[in-house]
């Protein structure tokens, strides 16, 4: 119970990121062909390998797009995923430089497709240089081993730059093919967003306050884009109501394990909070919160790392309560007709 406990709410040594392979030219193409290849790694957008990266984007991008009134703060979202080198594992560095030039700077794994940055053109592969002409600071610790609260570090560092550049539209200038090229980005406002996608069998999701955390061999169980959505929306929302500074305060005691008491009132109150606010997030996605929820009641036994806690209501009592929500929103998701915004769709 105790490491269930902190894997929902702590940060933990996220495993570095495998190696993947060269990017593929980006062949040209209209938009709408491009979006509908771009899960498949053929578009400009994703990565050969990066298709689960993609999708998480997607979702994410979308969810908090669209969420925005329900978040107190509200940061531009450019639409991309950034991998910096010291994000690897050591051996694996030097084939992401020779593969993507990761000593230069952030590759962008991933473009949101019909998101800011591909509006602008952005590839996947572009490797980031400066932000609103302001250049990036040179990335350290390039020589030692991964740490994961290192690389988190620079990965908050680039982000926080971002956040930054609130004014509308920025620009990034990327490295592409040995050629300098400056992107206009005109970013809409969102929650704050940052999720990654680690490769690992285990199944887990959680969230640390500012990330959110999702693994690989947990994306593998799910069926459709509703349980993902349904995962990262409840992780979300965690981070935006503020839930880790609650665990960390005196409100939950640090000797748990056997007797929760109190502690396990105020965990089963945030959970609660945590669907509430990720079932609004759903709807306004355009989301299906009860197709999505079917994950809880699939996968909510032994090894689900948010689910397996004890302190949660019961699963039927959590979906009860999300067919609360769905109802009083008139049944149906609202978002979907939002066809200007990406995300939903797909799989
Ligand atoms: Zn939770």
């Amino acid at each position: 119970m105790r490491a269930a406990f902190l894997s929902l709410l702590l940060v933990t040594a996220a495993p570095a990121a495998s190696p993947f392979p060269v990017p593929a030219s980006s062949p040209a193409g209209s938009t709408t062909e491009q979006a509908e290849a771009s899960d498949k790694g053929k578009g400009p957008f994703l990565l050969p390998g990066r298709e689960e990266d993609a999708r998480v984007a997607r979702i994410a991008f979308r969810l908090a797009r669209l969420g925005v009134a329900r978040c107190p703060t509200s940061v531009p979202l450019p639409g991309i995923v950034l991998q910096h080198l010291t994000q690897f594992e050591l051996a694996d560095r030097p084939g992401m430089i020779a593969a993507l030039g990761l000593d230069r700077g952030p590759a962008a794994i991933v473009v949101v497709p019909a998101g800011p940055a591909a509006q602008a053109r952005m590839q996947a592969g572009d490797v980031l240089l400066a932000i609103d002409g302001q250049p990036l600071p040179p990335e350290t610790g390039t020589s030692d081993p991964f740490s994961a609260p290192q690389a988190h570090a620079r990965a908050d560092r680039i982000h926080d730059m971002l956040e930054r550049a609130a004014a509308r539209p920025f620009t990034l200038t990327v490295l592409r093919r040995e050629a300098t090229h400056t992107l206009n980005i005109d970013a809409p406002r969102g929650c704050r967003s940052q999720v990654f996608l680690a490769r690992s069998d285990q199944r887990n999701a959680y969230a640390d306050g500012r990330h959110v955390f999702l693994t690989t061999g947990l994306i593998a169980r799910l069926r459709n884009d509703d349980e993902l959505a349904f995962l990262i929306a409840h992780e979300m929302a965690h981070n935006i109501l503020g839930h880790a500074a609650i665990m960390r305060s005196g409100a939950v005691r640090s000797g748990i394990g056997r007797t929760l008491g109190r502690s396990g009132k105020v965990i089963r109150e945030t959970e609660r909070a945590a669907d509430r606010l990720g079932t609004q997030l759903m709807l306004d996605a355009g989301f299906d919160p009860l197709t999505g929820s079917q994950v809880l009641q699939r996968l909510g036994g032994a090894d689900l790392g948010i689910a397996l806690f004890q302190e949660h209501d019961p699963v039927a009592t959590r979906v009860a309560a999300i067919r609360v929500l769905v109802d009083a929103h008139g049944g149906q998701a609202q978002g979907a007709q939002d066809q200007d915004v990406p995300g939903r769709g797909g799989h």
